[in-house]
């Protein structure tokens, strides 16, 4: 439980919120400002921020809600498709830092797009980007 955060008294029950489901670890709730109605927040009830800072199991515990809960979401808003997502901090678009994973419904003719595209410079670029990516893997 950290002090003030909103996802902490959900889970509490101090704070209102629409529950599609509950196990041990994780709630999911309705989002309040919907990208379409069923958009629904997978949330662990242990407090951490983001994925920085969320230890494996509790990841895998948020995926395999986010797996019960999507063909639900789907069928339930009578959507075509779905999209899982998760921010990260600030710069990502997190609004509330309590970790979280999206699983928002979709239909084909929503007109609603993701992220943009966009390109390397070259080929030394993108070998500059995998190689100083995986070095911080090592
Ligand atoms: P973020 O931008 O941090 O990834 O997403 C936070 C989400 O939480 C937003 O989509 C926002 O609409 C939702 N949200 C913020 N406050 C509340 C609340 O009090 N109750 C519910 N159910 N959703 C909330
Ligand atoms: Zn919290």
């Amino acid at each position: 439980m950290a002090e003030g955060c909103i996802f902490c008294k959900i889970v509490k029950g101090e704070l209102p919120a629409y529950k599609i489901y509950e196990d041990e670890n994780t709630i999911s709730f309705l989002d309040i400002f919907p990208i379409h109605p069923g958009h629904a927040l997978v949330v662990p009830k242990k407090h951490s921020v983001d994925i920085f800072d969320t230890d494996e199991e509790t990841m895998k515990q948020m995926i395999a809600v986010a797996k019960k809960i999507a063909p639900a979401v789907m069928k339930g808003a009578n959507a075509d498709a779905i999209n899982i997502g998760m921010n990260n901090r600030e710069a990502s678009g997190q609004e509330v830092p309590h970790a979280h994973m999206h699983v928002i419904p979709r239909y084909s003719a929503d007109g609603l797009k993701t992220w943009g595209k966009n390109l390397y410079k070259n080929d030394r670029h993108k070998k500059k980007l995998c190689e100083a990516i995986k070095k911080e893997l090592e």
